[in-house]
C-alpha cells in the first residue's frame, strides 16, 4: 500500500496516506487471510491512534463526573469535556458554544428535536417534510409524531439520478408545513442535496429545516450559518471519532424555547416539591444524566484529527477513489450502479444482474474486502428503485487507489462465481 504518489490521480490532492493508514492499526489486521480493505465507512468510520489514546489517557488519569465535583479529576473531566464543544462549534461554523448539544448520536439528536420542539409546536395536521433519500432515522421519529399527534408526513420526490425534485420540493409547503427534515448527504446514494437553498425556500413560507449531516460531516466543510440550518445533527462514529457521541446543534433561540425531553441530574439549576423545578440553561437543559464523557472528548480528538488533514483534502481524496470505483464496476457486465447524481459523496452502491446483493457481500467478505449489504436504512428509497438490497462500498481518507483496483478485480471474481 506504499508508494501511491505515482498512482494519484492529476485532479487528487497531495496526500500522505500511507501516514495516514499508519495511525489506524485496524487497517493491518488480516481477515480470512486477505489485508482487510474496509469499504463500509458509511456505516461507521475506523478511528485514529489519537482517538483511541483518548480513552486510554482518560481512564487512566482522570476518570470522573463532570460539572458537579469539586475535585481535579472533575475539573480536568469537566474542561476536557467542554473543550469538545468549542471544537465542534468551529467545526460547524456555529456562533455560540451553548448551540451544540451532545447526543448519543444522529438518531438521538433527530429525536430529540421530534420530542421537543416537535411535541411542543405541532399540531394535528401540520406538515413534516421529509425527502425519499432519507435514512430510517429521520422517517420513523416524525411517523411516531404522526401517530401520536396526527401530523403529517409528505415525502419530496427524487428522479432517476436520485436527485431531489426541487420544483416538487417547492409545490409541497402549503400553510400547515412546519419542519423539513432532511438529510445533507445521502447514506445510500451519496446524493449531496442542495440544503442552503432547500433552507432559503423553507424560510420563505415560514418552516424550519432539520438537516442529517451524518454523511456531510466526513467529507466537506460545513457552515451551519451559510446554510442557515436551524437544526444540524451528526455522529462522531462516522468522522473518525467514537460510537456513543454525537452533536444537535440548534438555533439559540430556538433551543431556549424548547422544552426538556428528559430528566434528571445535569440538566436542572434546583428541584422542588413546592416550587417549580428550574431547568439549567442550553445546552445543558438537553443533557439529563451522565453523558458519554470519554466518548465527547475523544469525538474533540477526531475533529481535531480530521482538521490536521484537512476536510477538503478528505473530501477531493474521497472523490477521486469514487472516480475510478465508478469507472472500473461501470465495465461489469450487468452492473447497475444507483445514484448517479453529479458531484456525489464517497458513496457507490450497486446490483448486479443474475446475483444476489448480500451473496456477493459475503463472499467478497472471504477476499477480506469489507462491503455493505441491505437496505442501508432507507427502505423507501430502495423500493421506489424497485429493489431491496444493494451493495454499498463507501470510501474514506485512509483508502487507497490500490484497494480499489483489488476492490474491482475481487468483485469481478465473486460475480463470476454466483451468475
Ligand atoms: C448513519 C446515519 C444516521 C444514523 O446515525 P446513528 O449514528 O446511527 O445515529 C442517520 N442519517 C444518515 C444519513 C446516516 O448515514
Amino acid at each position: 500500500m506504499n508508494n501511491l504518489a505515482d498512482k494519484q490521480p492529476l485532479d487528487a490532492p497531495a496526500l500522505d496516506v500511507a501516514g495516514i493508514r499508519a495511525q489506524f492499526p485496524i487497517l493491518e489486521r488480516q481477515v480470512h487471510g486477505h489485508p482487510l480493505i474496509y469499504f463500509d465507512n458509511a456505516a461507521t468510520s475506523q478511528t485514529p491512534l489519537a482517538v483511541i489514546d483518548t480513552f486510554r489517557d482518560y481512564y487512566s488519569r482522570y476518570n470522573a463526573n463532570i460539572h458537579r465535583g469539586l475535585h481535579t479529576l472533575a475539573d480536568e473531566a469537566t474542561a476536557a469535556y467542554e473543550a469538545t464543544r468549542d471544537t465542534v462549534r468551529a467545526f460547524l461554523g456555529a456562533a455560540e458554544r451553548r448551540e451544540i448539544v451532545f447526543t448519543r448520536g444522529t438518531t438521538e439528536a433527530i429525536n430529540l428535536v421530534a420530542h421537543s420542539w416537535g411535541r411542543a409546536n405541532l399540531k394535528e395536521g401540520d406538515e413534516v417534510l421529509v425527502s425519499l433519500l432519507e435514512h430510517h432515522s429521520n422517517i420513523v421519529p416524525w411517523q411516531l409524531l404522526a401517530g401520536q399527534l396526527g401530523i403529517v408526513v409528505k415525502v419530496i420526490p427524487v428522479d432517476e439520478r436520485g436527485v431531489l425534485d426541487l420544483d416538487a420540493y417547492r409545490a409541497l409547503f402549503t400553510e400547515r408545513t412546519k419542519l423539513v427534515a432532511v438529510n445533507h448527504v445521502s447514506n445510500a446514494f451519496g446524493t449531496v442535496n442542495p440544503v442552503r437553498e432547500m433552507a432559503t425556500v423553507a424560510h420563505e413560507r415560514g418552516a424550519l429545516i432539520l438537516i442529517d449531516g451524518a454523511q456531510a460531516a466526513p467529507h466537506q466543510k460545513i457552515d451551519v450559518r451559510e446554510i442557515d440550518a436551524d437544526f444540524y445533527a451528526f455522529s462522531g462514529h462516522k468522522v473518525y471519532g467514537p460510537t456513543g457521541a454525537g452533536v444537535l446543534y440548534g438555533k439559540a433561540e430556538l433551543l431556549e424555547a424548547m422544552p426538556p425531553w428528559q430528566g434528571g441530574g445535569e440538566m436542572i439549576k434546583s428541584v422542588s416539591f413546592d416550587v417549580p423545578t428550574i431547568f439549567a440553561d442550553v445546552p445543558h437543559k438537553f443533557e439529563a444524566g451522565t453523558p458519554a464523557i470519554a466518548e465527547v472528548i475523544a469525538l474533540g480528538v477526531a475533529l481535531d484529527w480530521v482538521a490536521d488533514v484537512g476536510i477538503e483534502r478528505i473530501g477531493a481524496w474521497e472523490a477521486a477513489l469514487l472516480q475510478q470505483a465508478t469507472d472500473a464496476v461501470s465495465r461489469i457486465d450487468g452492473l447497475r450502479i444507483l445514484g448517479t447524481a453529479p458531484d456525489k459523496a464517497g458513496v457507490l452502491s450497486f446490483v448486479v444482474e443474475g446475483a444476489h446483493s448480500q451473496d456477493i457481500a459475503l463472499l467478497i467478505d472471504q477476499l477480506g474486502v469489507a462491503i455493505r449489504t441491505g437496505n442501508h436504512c432507507a427502505q423507501p428509497l430502495l423500493a421506489h428503485f424497485g429493489v431491496t438490497a444493494t451493495c454499498r462500498a463507501s470510501f474514506a481518507v485512509y483508502n487507497t487507489l490500490e484497494e480499489v483496483e483489488i476492490f474491482t478485480a475481487a468483485l469481478e471474481r465473486v460475480i463470476g462465481m454466483v451468475r
